[in-house]
């Protein structure tokens, strides 16, 4: 049978360009570009994804030291979109800090929020604070990952800031760019959304350093002993010496450090056992 003719003008535009996009995306081998790209600088990598996905690409900005690619993709010269996941439990000082950079950058975050309905569901029923009862997933699934999904799925593309020594035990194999093992994109289907982590080979350090010297605004919460920033109930400052992520869901096994954004990088099994599949 005859495919149903595009009713209008902008129906066959569309579907010409989603065509297009398809025999695109066939030639592009991900595997090939990573290895291609793993010693290319931060500020390469990020041109070339925004060069590549244009206004379907968006950084995911968490409100730490990760401005850092809010500042690469300022000096690409490019175009760029950013969102954020307001979990409705950030620092004040985070939220002043989304304003500054809001300013600073004359950019408007595209925030994401949690499901309403979803959040009083959990909050009615187990309280503010089940987290600590039974661990973090159930409302890190309410309040970042069903939203983060949201936002993905309207995008081709995503910039992330992870990096490989943020923790060892589930990043330590983070490619520089990969197609998302775990969510979908506007195409829809695993395998229709590619995952960019321009800063996946830079240590801590020499984010500070180039953060530093370029003078980008800086979340407060980092000059009080936090480096990893999240949620107020599930981050906490942490001593020199100690990592990172052990101010994260401090109570749980390091293994489950995971929130679920991220999911693709533990392994299978233990990504069943985290059940983030909300
Ligand atoms: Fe909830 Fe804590 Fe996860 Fe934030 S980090 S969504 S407060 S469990």
């Amino acid at each position: 049978p005859l495919a149903a003719a595009p009713a209008t003008m902008a129906e066959a535009v569309a579907e010409e360009k989603g065509r297009g996009r398809e025999e695109e995306e066939e030639k592009v081998d991900y595997d090939q570009l990573a290895r291609e790209l793993e010693n290319a600088s931060p500020l390469e990598i990020m041109d070339k994804a925004l060069e590549k996905f244009g206004d379907d690409i968006a950084i995911a900005f968490s409100g730490a030291e990760d401005v850092a690619l809010i500042e690469y993709a300022r000096l690409t010269g490019r175009p760029f979109r950013v969102f954020s996941l307001d979990t409705g439990r950030l620092n004040p000082e985070t939220y002043r800090f989304f304003d500054a950079v809001e300013k600073h950058y004359g950019i408007h975050i595209e925030y994401m929020f949690p499901d309403a309905v979803e959040v009083q569901a959990l909050v009615r029923s187990k309280g503010l604070f089940s987290f600590y009862e039974d661990g973090h997933q159930e409302c890190c699934r309410v309040r970042k990952v069903r939203p983060l999904r949201r936002a993905l799925k309207g995008l081709r593309a995503w910039i992330t800031g992870q990096r490989k020594d943020q923790s060892p035990g589930t990043r330590a194999q983070i490619p520089v760019v990969q197609v998302d093992p775990s969510f979908e994109g506007i195409d829809g289907g695993i395998g229709s959304l590619i995952k960019w982590n321009p800063v996946a080979n830079v240590e801590g350090k020499d984010i500070w350093d180039f953060i530093r010297t370029m003078d980008v605004p800086v979340n407060s919460l980092h000059s009080q002993g936090y480096v990893s920033i999240g949620c107020e109930p599930c981050t906490r400052p942490v001593l020199p010496g100690q990592h990172e992520r052990e101010g994260r869901w401090w109570w749980e096994d390091a293994k489950a450090k995971e929130c679920g954004l991220h999911k693709g990088n533990v392994a299978q099994e233990a990504a069943q056992k985290l059940g983030t599949n909300g």
